[in-house]
């Protein structure tokens, strides 16, 4: 298994609960469901973080754009069998923006993992999500998905991004652009994959390079 514990919410790392009570700690969040990722993205751990996902979807911007690799995943979970959260990152160059990150988190209500990627504090996207029409929509096989633009002026400012958010088979779908200008790359005719089932395609696709920082 490549895949690490860590805290869904927080950098710190987690410690495994012994004797009576199983499961995993963090110092700063007490016990917690870990995330677990890999050391390195790489088409063997995505397979795991696949298999320990189960019937929880994995997004990815299909297709990827040329020059574009997947540089970070992860599923938050008692693994295998209870997943509550995957998120992805792919990472590639804009001609206006340099060096890209791109994260997908989906996640049930209360996780916390799409409010740390975002910088962001609390569990969810806040009153923005709803408040008047979406910002963009980006498509989900043959579901249009409605994103609202989340405040981040609240939070450090230093942390460059744009976060957008909405709702997608009842979880919270959140995107993470860094920096905050590539979200002008947003188009509205955006396709989403859920590549949880994918297969045999996966191994055609660009896995490493360097990770984002989060
Ligand atoms: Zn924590």
């Amino acid at each position: 298994m490549s895949l690490a514990a860590g805290c869904p919410r927080c950098p710190i790392p987690v410690v495994r609960l012994e004797g009576g009570s199983e499961g995993w700690s963090c110092p700063r969040h007490g016990r917690v469901r870990p995330l677990w990722r890999p050391a390195e993205a790489s088409y063997d751990a995505f397979t795991e973080h696949l298999q320990a996902s189960a019937e929880f979807p994995t997004y990815l911007p299909w297709p990827m754009s040329p020059g574009w690799s997947v540089t970070d995943f992860g599923v938050v979970g008692d693994a295998p069998d209870h997943p509550v959260a995957t998120m992805t990152c792919c990472s590639g160059t804009s001609e206006l923006d340099g060096p890209v990150d791109l994260l997908m988190i989906a996640e049930e209500a209360g996780t916390g993992l799409g409010s740390r990627c975002a910088g962001l504090p609390g569990d969810g996207p806040g009153d923005d999500v709803g408040d008047g029409p979406p910002a963009v929509r980006v498509h989900i096989g043959s579901k249009s998905v409605g994103l609202w633009v989340v405040s981040t002026s609240s939070s450090n400012q230093e942390f460059d991004r744009s976060v957008l958010a909405g709702e997608a088979e009842g979880r919270w779908l959140w995107i993470v652009l860094r920096p905050a200008a590539a979200v002008l790359l947003f188009r509205d005719d955006w396709l989403l994959r859920d590549v949880s089932h994918l297969g045999p395609p996966l191994v055609e696709m660009p896995f490493g390079g360097p990770k984002p920082e989060w």
